[in-house]
Protein backbone atom coordinates (compact mmCIF):
# COMPACT_ATOMS: atom_id res chain seq x y z
CA UNK A 1 0.00 0.00 0.00
CA UNK A 2 1.31 3.57 -0.56
CA UNK A 3 0.51 6.75 0.72
CA UNK A 4 -0.23 10.32 -1.66
CA UNK A 5 2.21 12.41 0.76
CA UNK A 6 0.28 15.30 2.12
CA UNK A 7 3.74 16.35 3.15
CA UNK A 8 5.98 14.75 0.24
CA UNK A 9 9.18 17.22 1.19
CA UNK A 10 8.92 16.25 4.99
CA UNK A 11 11.24 14.10 6.39
CA UNK A 12 11.58 13.74 10.26
CA UNK A 13 11.88 16.74 12.26
CA UNK A 14 15.19 17.86 12.61
CA UNK A 15 14.55 18.00 16.55
CA UNK A 16 14.00 14.25 16.53
CA UNK A 17 17.28 13.64 14.47
CA UNK A 18 19.55 15.93 16.16
CA UNK A 19 18.20 14.08 19.72
CA UNK A 20 18.76 10.90 18.79
CA UNK A 21 21.86 11.86 16.86
CA UNK A 22 22.92 13.46 20.57
CA UNK A 23 21.79 9.98 22.52
CA UNK A 24 23.84 7.71 19.96
CA UNK A 25 26.42 9.34 20.38
CA UNK A 26 26.25 10.72 24.00
CA UNK A 27 26.89 13.68 22.72
CA UNK A 28 25.94 17.10 25.35
CA UNK A 29 22.48 17.98 23.48
CA UNK A 30 21.97 21.74 23.02
CA UNK A 31 20.16 20.82 19.89
CA UNK A 32 16.51 20.31 20.96
CA UNK A 33 14.96 23.03 23.33
CA UNK A 34 14.26 22.16 26.41
CA UNK A 35 15.93 22.50 29.88
CA UNK A 36 18.17 19.80 31.93
CA UNK A 37 17.29 21.08 35.08
CA UNK A 38 14.57 20.22 37.20
CA UNK A 39 11.31 21.69 37.48
CA UNK A 40 9.11 23.05 40.39
CA UNK A 41 8.55 20.64 42.59
CA UNK A 42 5.39 22.47 44.24
CA UNK A 43 3.86 22.34 40.58
CA UNK A 44 5.17 18.34 40.07
CA UNK A 45 3.29 17.96 43.69
CA UNK A 46 -0.16 19.53 42.81
CA UNK A 47 -0.24 17.31 40.02
CA UNK A 48 0.72 14.58 41.69
CA UNK A 49 -2.19 15.35 44.04
CA UNK A 50 -4.20 15.74 41.84
CA UNK A 51 -3.81 12.52 40.68
CA UNK A 52 -4.24 10.92 44.01
CA UNK A 53 -7.30 13.21 44.64
CA UNK A 54 -9.28 11.42 41.56
CA UNK A 55 -9.15 14.32 38.87
CA UNK A 56 -8.53 11.14 36.51
CA UNK A 57 -11.44 11.68 33.58
CA UNK A 58 -11.91 13.77 30.72
CA UNK A 59 -12.20 17.72 31.90
CA UNK A 60 -14.65 19.54 29.68
CA UNK A 61 -13.58 19.49 25.88
CA UNK A 62 -11.99 23.44 25.88
CA UNK A 63 -10.10 22.80 29.04
CA UNK A 64 -10.78 22.77 33.42
CA UNK A 65 -12.41 25.60 34.16
CA UNK A 66 -10.43 26.83 37.05
CA UNK A 67 -7.33 27.06 34.84
CA UNK A 68 -9.14 28.89 31.80
CA UNK A 69 -9.88 31.82 34.77
CA UNK A 70 -6.36 31.72 36.05
CA UNK A 71 -5.42 32.22 32.35
CA UNK A 72 -7.68 35.22 32.01
CA UNK A 73 -6.49 36.83 35.36
CA UNK A 74 -2.72 36.37 34.07
CA UNK A 75 -4.03 38.06 30.49
CA UNK A 76 -5.10 40.75 32.55
CA UNK A 77 -2.46 41.41 35.27
CA UNK A 78 0.13 40.89 32.62
CA UNK A 79 -1.26 42.55 29.97
CA UNK A 80 -4.20 44.55 30.39
CA UNK A 81 -6.45 42.27 28.22
CA UNK A 82 -9.87 41.57 29.03
CA UNK A 83 -10.29 37.55 27.90
CA UNK A 84 -13.92 35.84 28.69
CA UNK A 85 -12.42 32.46 30.09
CA UNK A 86 -15.87 30.60 28.84
CA UNK A 87 -16.09 31.42 25.22
CA UNK A 88 -11.76 32.94 24.61
CA UNK A 89 -9.20 30.40 26.01
CA UNK A 90 -9.48 26.65 24.66
CA UNK A 91 -6.40 24.73 26.44
CA UNK A 92 -4.50 22.67 23.85
CA UNK A 93 -1.81 19.94 24.17
CA UNK A 94 1.06 22.34 23.77
CA UNK A 95 1.88 25.45 21.59
CA UNK A 96 2.27 23.83 18.38
CA UNK A 97 -1.09 22.15 18.42
CA UNK A 98 -2.34 25.42 19.34
CA UNK A 99 -0.56 26.56 15.90
CA UNK A 100 -2.07 24.02 13.78
CA UNK A 101 -5.54 24.14 15.39
CA UNK A 102 -5.72 27.72 14.29
CA UNK A 103 -4.25 27.69 10.87
CA UNK A 104 -6.28 24.71 9.88
CA UNK A 105 -9.52 26.56 11.51
CA UNK A 106 -8.73 29.38 8.99
CA UNK A 107 -6.97 28.14 5.70
CA UNK A 108 -8.69 26.92 2.85
CA UNK A 109 -7.18 25.56 0.18
CA UNK A 110 -5.29 28.12 -2.18
CA UNK A 111 -5.40 30.98 0.47
CA UNK A 112 -1.73 32.24 1.54
CA UNK A 113 -0.07 32.25 4.89
CA UNK A 114 3.32 35.07 5.67
CA UNK A 115 5.96 33.53 7.19
CA UNK A 116 9.02 34.93 8.02
CA UNK A 117 12.15 32.98 8.08
CA UNK A 118 13.66 31.67 9.58
CA UNK A 119 10.39 29.99 10.73
CA UNK A 120 10.25 27.64 13.56
CA UNK A 121 9.70 24.08 11.49
CA UNK A 122 6.32 23.32 12.07
CA UNK A 123 4.70 26.57 10.52
CA UNK A 124 5.01 25.97 6.87
CA UNK A 125 3.85 22.02 7.09
CA UNK A 126 1.44 23.43 9.02
CA UNK A 127 0.20 25.53 6.06
CA UNK A 128 0.52 23.01 3.31
CA UNK A 129 -1.00 20.20 4.57
CA UNK A 130 -4.11 22.34 4.82
CA UNK A 131 -3.44 23.04 0.75
CA UNK A 132 -2.50 27.03 1.73
CA UNK A 133 0.59 28.04 0.73
CA UNK A 134 3.64 29.92 2.79
CA UNK A 135 4.97 33.23 1.35
CA UNK A 136 8.05 33.17 2.66
CA UNK A 137 9.96 37.01 3.98
CA UNK A 138 13.36 36.84 5.28
CA UNK A 139 14.09 38.49 8.68
CA UNK A 140 16.60 41.05 7.83
CA UNK A 141 20.31 40.01 9.12
CA UNK A 142 21.80 40.35 11.65
CA UNK A 143 19.49 41.36 13.97
CA UNK A 144 16.62 39.02 12.31
CA UNK A 145 14.00 42.25 12.52
CA UNK A 146 10.66 42.08 10.08
CA UNK A 147 11.06 43.91 6.87
CA UNK A 148 7.87 45.46 6.75
CA UNK A 149 8.25 47.16 3.42
CA UNK A 150 8.41 43.13 2.14
CA UNK A 151 5.45 42.56 3.88
CA UNK A 152 3.60 45.41 2.11
CA UNK A 153 4.04 43.70 -1.07
CA UNK A 154 3.36 40.53 -0.34
CA UNK A 155 0.03 40.84 1.18
CA UNK A 156 -2.82 40.40 -1.75
CA UNK A 157 -6.41 39.25 -1.86
CA UNK A 158 -5.70 35.71 -1.28
CA UNK A 159 -3.50 36.14 2.07
CA UNK A 160 -5.31 34.48 5.17
CA UNK A 161 -2.74 35.48 8.40
CA UNK A 162 0.68 36.15 8.89
CA UNK A 163 2.27 34.53 11.51
CA UNK A 164 4.22 36.14 14.21
CA UNK A 165 6.55 34.58 16.59
CA UNK A 166 8.33 36.66 19.70
CA UNK A 167 10.56 35.98 21.86
CA UNK A 168 11.65 34.47 17.83
CA UNK A 169 12.59 31.02 17.57
CA UNK A 170 15.68 30.36 16.38
CA UNK A 171 16.97 33.81 16.40
CA UNK A 172 16.40 35.30 19.85
CA UNK A 173 14.80 38.36 18.18
CA UNK A 174 12.14 40.46 20.18
CA UNK A 175 9.22 42.80 18.46
CA UNK A 176 9.15 45.95 19.72
CA UNK A 177 6.03 48.42 19.46
CA UNK A 178 7.16 49.61 16.20
CA UNK A 179 6.44 46.43 14.67
CA UNK A 180 2.86 46.81 16.17
CA UNK A 181 2.48 49.61 14.62
CA UNK A 182 3.74 48.15 10.90
CA UNK A 183 1.22 45.35 11.86
CA UNK A 184 -1.40 47.25 12.91
CA UNK A 185 -1.35 49.54 9.77
CA UNK A 186 -0.95 46.58 7.34
CA UNK A 187 -3.90 44.49 8.65
CA UNK A 188 -6.19 47.39 9.42
CA UNK A 189 -9.34 46.94 7.19
CA UNK A 190 -8.20 43.81 5.81
CA UNK A 191 -9.80 40.23 7.05
CA UNK A 192 -6.16 38.88 7.31
CA UNK A 193 -5.46 37.07 10.73
CA UNK A 194 -2.35 36.74 12.67
CA UNK A 195 -1.40 33.97 14.58
CA UNK A 196 0.85 34.87 17.48
CA UNK A 197 3.47 31.89 18.59
CA UNK A 198 4.10 33.77 22.19
CA UNK A 199 5.35 30.26 23.64
CA UNK A 200 8.61 32.19 25.34
CA UNK A 201 6.39 35.13 26.59
CA UNK A 202 8.63 34.93 29.99
CA UNK A 203 11.97 34.48 28.14
CA UNK A 204 12.71 37.72 27.43
CA UNK A 205 15.84 39.63 28.47
CA UNK A 206 17.04 42.83 29.55
CA UNK A 207 14.10 44.24 30.68
CA UNK A 208 12.16 44.53 27.38
CA UNK A 209 8.89 44.24 27.63
CA UNK A 210 7.06 41.25 25.56
CA UNK A 211 4.97 42.90 22.75
CA UNK A 212 2.04 40.24 23.23
CA UNK A 213 -0.47 41.07 20.80
CA UNK A 214 -3.16 40.72 24.05
CA UNK A 215 -1.78 44.06 25.01
CA UNK A 216 -3.98 45.25 21.86
CA UNK A 217 -7.28 45.45 21.27
CA UNK A 218 -7.76 46.15 17.94
CA UNK A 219 -4.88 43.37 16.95
CA UNK A 220 -6.58 40.65 19.53
CA UNK A 221 -9.65 41.03 17.23
CA UNK A 222 -7.82 39.29 14.53
CA UNK A 223 -5.75 37.03 16.49
CA UNK A 224 -5.33 33.55 17.81
CA UNK A 225 -2.42 33.91 20.70
CA UNK A 226 -0.18 30.55 21.45
CA UNK A 227 1.07 29.89 24.74
CA UNK A 228 2.87 27.17 26.50
CA UNK A 229 3.11 25.80 29.88
CA UNK A 230 6.18 23.22 29.21
CA UNK A 231 8.38 26.71 28.47
CA UNK A 232 6.75 28.84 31.10
CA UNK A 233 7.32 26.12 33.86
CA UNK A 234 10.43 24.19 32.59
CA UNK A 235 8.08 20.89 32.00
CA UNK A 236 8.32 20.57 28.04
CA UNK A 237 7.24 16.97 28.06
CA UNK A 238 3.93 17.93 29.33
CA UNK A 239 2.79 19.17 26.24
CA UNK A 240 0.39 21.32 27.50
CA UNK A 241 -0.54 24.91 26.88
CA UNK A 242 -3.70 27.26 25.27
CA UNK A 243 -4.62 29.10 22.77
CA UNK A 244 -6.56 32.86 23.48
CA UNK A 245 -8.78 34.06 20.20
CA UNK A 246 -11.88 36.18 20.56
CA UNK A 247 -15.23 34.21 20.33
CA UNK A 248 -15.95 33.61 16.96
CA UNK A 249 -12.41 32.17 16.06
CA UNK A 250 -12.32 30.28 19.55
CA UNK A 251 -15.47 29.11 18.44
CA UNK A 252 -14.20 27.64 14.43
CA UNK A 253 -10.69 26.38 16.73
CA UNK A 254 -12.31 24.91 19.18
CA UNK A 255 -14.64 22.60 15.89
CA UNK A 256 -10.93 20.98 14.85
CA UNK A 257 -9.39 20.65 18.34
CA UNK A 258 -12.95 18.61 19.63
CA UNK A 259 -12.51 16.04 16.71
CA UNK A 260 -8.69 16.06 17.42
CA UNK A 261 -7.66 15.93 21.47
CA UNK A 262 -10.65 16.64 22.64
CA UNK A 263 -9.53 17.63 25.39
CA UNK A 264 -6.50 17.73 27.44
CA UNK A 265 -4.52 15.61 30.84
CA UNK A 266 -6.96 16.67 34.12
CA UNK A 267 -4.59 16.25 36.74
CA UNK A 268 -1.94 18.70 34.69
CA UNK A 269 -4.63 21.38 34.24
CA UNK A 270 -5.96 20.87 37.85
CA UNK A 271 -2.27 21.66 39.11
CA UNK A 272 -1.66 24.53 36.86
CA UNK A 273 -5.00 25.84 37.84
CA UNK A 274 -3.79 26.58 41.67
CA UNK A 275 0.46 26.96 40.60
CA UNK A 276 -0.97 29.48 38.39
CA UNK A 277 -1.89 31.91 41.61
CA UNK A 278 1.93 31.94 42.42
CA UNK A 279 3.10 35.16 39.84
CA UNK A 280 6.70 34.78 41.35
CA UNK A 281 7.15 31.47 39.31
CA UNK A 282 6.90 33.27 35.97
CA UNK A 283 7.82 36.37 36.99
CA UNK A 284 11.22 35.01 38.24
CA UNK A 285 12.13 32.87 34.97
CA UNK A 286 13.51 35.61 32.45
CA UNK A 287 16.26 36.74 35.10
CA UNK A 288 16.54 33.05 35.52
CA UNK A 289 17.35 32.52 32.08
CA UNK A 290 19.21 35.72 30.87
CA UNK A 291 21.62 34.31 33.16
CA UNK A 292 22.28 31.30 31.43
CA UNK A 293 22.28 33.47 28.36
CA UNK A 294 24.80 35.32 29.48
CA UNK A 295 27.20 32.50 31.32
CA UNK A 296 26.83 30.86 27.74
CA UNK A 297 27.91 33.87 25.86
CA UNK A 298 31.12 34.49 28.20
CA UNK A 299 32.10 30.90 27.82
CA UNK A 300 31.76 30.68 23.83
CA UNK A 301 34.40 33.57 23.41
CA UNK A 302 37.33 31.04 24.33
CA UNK A 303 35.67 29.47 21.09
CA UNK A 304 35.92 29.57 17.34
CA UNK A 305 32.37 30.28 17.03
CA UNK A 306 30.88 34.19 16.51
CA UNK A 307 27.54 34.22 18.64
CA UNK A 308 24.70 36.66 17.64
CA UNK A 309 22.40 38.54 20.02
CA UNK A 310 20.06 37.14 21.50
CA UNK A 311 17.17 38.50 23.34
CA UNK A 312 14.73 35.91 24.41
CA UNK A 313 13.82 32.47 24.27
CA UNK A 314 15.88 29.79 24.84
CA UNK A 315 18.58 29.58 22.29
CA UNK A 316 21.08 31.83 20.72
CA UNK A 317 22.46 31.05 17.33
CA UNK A 318 26.18 31.39 15.91
CA UNK A 319 28.66 31.36 12.86
CA UNK A 320 31.35 28.56 12.96
CA UNK A 321 33.28 30.33 9.21
CA UNK A 322 36.48 30.22 11.41
CA UNK A 323 36.08 26.56 11.96
CA UNK A 324 34.85 25.43 8.80
CA UNK A 325 32.99 25.99 5.42
CA UNK A 326 31.13 22.88 5.23
CA UNK A 327 27.10 22.99 5.19
CA UNK A 328 25.45 23.41 8.76
CA UNK A 329 24.06 20.08 8.58
CA UNK A 330 27.08 18.24 7.62
CA UNK A 331 28.69 20.14 10.40
CA UNK A 332 26.22 20.09 12.83
CA UNK A 333 26.70 16.02 12.65
CA UNK A 334 29.73 16.37 12.47
CA UNK A 335 29.82 18.19 15.51
CA UNK A 336 27.60 15.26 17.43
CA UNK A 337 30.11 12.94 16.34
CA UNK A 338 33.20 14.27 16.86
CA UNK A 339 32.86 16.92 19.36
CA UNK A 340 30.24 15.33 21.36
CA UNK A 341 27.86 18.88 21.30
CA UNK A 342 24.15 18.54 19.16
CA UNK A 343 23.44 21.87 17.95
CA UNK A 344 20.51 22.68 15.17
CA UNK A 345 21.39 23.27 11.82
CA UNK A 346 19.70 26.53 10.89
CA UNK A 347 18.87 25.77 7.50
CA UNK A 348 16.19 23.44 9.01
CA UNK A 349 14.20 26.53 9.26
CA UNK A 350 13.63 27.66 5.96
CA UNK A 351 11.82 26.22 3.47
CA UNK A 352 14.11 25.49 1.07
CA UNK A 353 17.11 25.06 3.52
CA UNK A 354 18.59 28.29 2.87
CA UNK A 355 22.34 27.58 4.60
CA UNK A 356 23.92 30.62 6.32
CA UNK A 357 26.16 28.50 8.34
CA UNK A 358 24.67 29.13 11.51
CA UNK A 359 24.09 26.61 13.87
CA UNK A 360 21.22 27.50 17.12
CA UNK A 361 22.24 26.74 20.51
CA UNK A 362 19.52 26.02 23.22
CA UNK A 363 21.51 27.85 26.89
CA UNK A 364 18.62 26.41 28.74
CA UNK A 365 20.82 23.81 30.75
CA UNK A 366 22.42 23.66 33.82
CA UNK A 367 25.69 25.50 34.40
CA UNK A 368 27.68 22.12 34.04
CA UNK A 369 26.00 21.14 31.30
CA UNK A 370 26.83 24.43 29.56
CA UNK A 371 30.66 24.22 30.83
CA UNK A 372 30.76 20.58 29.25
CA UNK A 373 29.98 21.68 26.07
CA UNK A 374 32.03 24.55 25.71
CA UNK A 375 35.15 22.71 26.68
CA UNK A 376 34.32 20.29 23.78
CA UNK A 377 33.84 23.38 21.77
CA UNK A 378 36.90 24.79 22.32
CA UNK A 379 38.74 21.98 20.53
CA UNK A 380 36.69 22.90 17.45
N1 LIG B 1 10.47 23.87 20.32
C1 LIG B 1 11.59 23.00 20.45
C2 LIG B 1 12.80 23.55 19.72
O1 LIG B 1 12.69 24.48 18.96
C3 LIG B 1 11.40 21.61 19.91
C4 LIG B 1 10.05 21.02 19.96
C5 LIG B 1 10.05 19.71 19.24
O2 LIG B 1 10.99 18.93 19.36
N2 LIG B 1 9.06 19.49 18.46
O3 LIG B 1 13.85 23.03 19.90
Amino acid sequence: MTIQSKLPNAGTTIFTVMSALATEHHAVNLGQGFPDFPMNEELSGLVAAAMKNNFNQYSPMPGWMPLREAIAAKAHYLYGAEVDPAHEITITPGGTYAIYTALTAILQPGDEVIVFEPAYDSYIPNIEVNGARAITIPLVFPDYHIDWDAVKQAINPRTKAIIINSPHNPTGSVIGTSDIEELRKVTAGTNIFIISDEVYEHLIFDDIPHQSMLRYPDLLERSFVCFSFGKTYSCTGWKIGYCIAPAELTKEFRKIHQFNCFACNTPVQVGLAQFLENKDAYLSLAAFIQEKRDYFKQLMQSTRFTLQESFGSYFICGTYERISDEPDKDFAVRLTKEAGVATIPVSAFYQFGKDDKVVRFCFSKNKETLELAVERLMKV
